[in-house]
């Protein structure tokens, strides 16, 4: 049977059948909650607090003498969408092709970052579910308003549309906030209204800053100090929430729109955040995924804790959220601390989204200081290295998206931090942040046995197309 048919099948399971697997479901997750209330009313105020984060003064994550920032010209969207940087680095497809035929040399097929990146999202339809017209349709309209709000640039484009350099509408009279905290209030009230589902401040932080920056519209270099407008002193975090049953469609189409929509409202508030500030009469730029790395900003900003996946786990959104930020010279603010939510001690014994990852890129072993997939120059050139955390292979990610002719998504999907926000779920986070490891290996299993983060499932592209009879 072939893997689209094994689909439709589970698609077309009897009621009674999905009945019964529902009444299971219940009975046990009720049986679970109360065992966690139990244990969660037991522990309740050390399960709060750790719920609420452990601040900490400097940065959670260990730097060791090897690390430094990274040169925008090696991120790998970067580096795809550039064709100078493709022609002056041809050993890097070739020693990416070598990896290739070696991992499995009876499907290889040669590679190319630039050639095939420049026909992303525009392939056949497929008969299969999310993967249609209509999927499509959705996918690319989801995208629309941010492409258009940078100006037709992408997602890694420094000075671009809204996230312009040029400082229109600045005012020279400076606001006087009341005081640094009230400033902090001030700027997350705003970013609430504009809508943020969360907001951090954090200083100004030349390790997460690209170094230098790089404009693949204009094939250039782009320096800090002879190119930006100011000298920025703080980073304002801002958040967006991707949809939940959209996201549980990955890697079909549909979990496209989630992404690009929720990087169309990030764009937007953060755009939104620079005008405020500049109206108050200080400097401000917004970013999205240029100038720096969103991840070790958010973390900064104590919004969340780094991943297995690579990406920052929110409290109650898990891996479900998108990152833009505004880089001001204002100074005159308080800075939220970073926090540590118990993630990474979950991530030891959790591996979903390495297990649920189609390219192979996360990885299954523990922290390390810099990539262990391979020592080879020419093949580690996008890797970061001398910071503790898990490296995983993001060539290997953006194959995988380009053979999906889509993004993909499935270690958010995957991810149990990823939930709707519902009571027994968050009881669930209350009582993993006070349990030891092998409880975390045992509540994996609870969420594989519930059915939460399965990828590939056509059931969630059938329930997701139904929801409009809900609006
Ligand atoms: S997006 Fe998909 S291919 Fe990329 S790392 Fe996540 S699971 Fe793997
Ligand atoms: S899926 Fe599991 S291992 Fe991966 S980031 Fe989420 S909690 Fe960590």
């Amino acid at each position: 049977m072939s893997k689209d048919n094994e689909k439709d099948t589970k698609a077309n399971e009897t009621p009674s059948a999905n009945d019964a697997g529902k009444s299971r479901r219940n009975f046990l997750k009720f049986g679970l909650v109360g065992a966690g209330a139990a244990a969660v009313v037991a522990t309740g105020a050390v399960a709060v607090k750790r719920m609420q984060g452990i601040p900490h003064d400097e940065f959670p994550v260990e730097l060791n003498d090897d690390f430094k920032p990274i040169d925008q010209r090696n991120q790998i969207n970067v580096f795809c969408g550039s064709k100078a940087l493709n022609e002056k680095h041809p050993e890097r497809t070739r020693s990416f092709n070598e990896m290739l035929k070696k991992e499995d040399p009876a499907n290889y097929k040669p590679f190319d970052f630039y050639a095939t990146r420049r026909a992303f999202m525009s392939g056949p339809y497929r008969d299969a579910p999310g993967y249609g017209q209509l999927d499509r349709a959705l996918a690319v309209g989801g995208f629309s308003s941010a492409r258009q709000q940078l100006g037709g640039g992408s997602m890694e484009a420094p000075n671009s549309g809204v996230s312009s350099w040029e400082q229109t509408m600045l005012v020279d009279h400076k606001y006087e906030f009341e005081s640094p905290a009230q400033a902090n209030t001030d700027i997350k009230s705003a970013a609430r209204l504009y809508g943020a589902i969360r907001c951090g401040i954090t200083k100004r932080d030349k390790r997460w800053d690209y170094d230098p920056m790089y404009s693949v519209s204009e094939e250039k270099e782009l320096s800090w100090e002879k190119d930006f407008p100011f000298e920025p002193k703080s980073v304002i975090v801002i958040m967006t929430e991707m949809d939940y049953p959209a996201m549980a469609t990955a890697p079909a189409w549909i979990q496209d729109a989630t992404v690009g929509d929720a990087y169309a409202n990030a764009i937007k508030i953060a755009g939104q955040i620079t005008i405020f500030l500049r109206q108050l009469g200080f400097k401000a730029v917004a970013s999205m995924n240029d100038l720096g790395i969103n991840a070790p900003y958010a973390i900064a900003a104590g919004l969340g804790e780094g991943g297995r996946n690579g990406q920052v786990i929110v409290p109650e959104y898990g891996p479900r959220v998108r990152i833009s930020k505004v880089y001001t010279d204002l100074e005159f603010v308080e800075y939220d601390k970073p926090r540590t939510y118990g993630v990474a001690s979950f991530c030891l014994n959790c591996k979903r989204c390495a297990d649920s990852c189609p390219s192979k890129a996360i990885t299954f072993g523990d922290q390390t200081w810099g990539p262990e997939y391979s020592t080879d120059p020419d093949y580690i050139w996008n890797a970061s290295k001398g910071i503790l955390k898990f490296h995983n292979d993001a060539k290997k990610c953006a194959k995988f998206w380009i053979d999906n002719d889509g993004s993909c998504g499935n270690c958010i999907a995957a991810c149990p931090y990823n939930k709707p926000d519902f009571w027994h779920h968050r009881l669930v986070d209350a009582q993993n942040v006070i349990a030891p490891g092998p409880v975390h290996a045992f509540m994996r299993e609870m969420d594989i046995f519930f059915g939460y983060g399965n990828v590939s499932d056509p059931d969630k592209v059938h329930r997701f197309w139904k929801l409009g009879d809900k609006v």
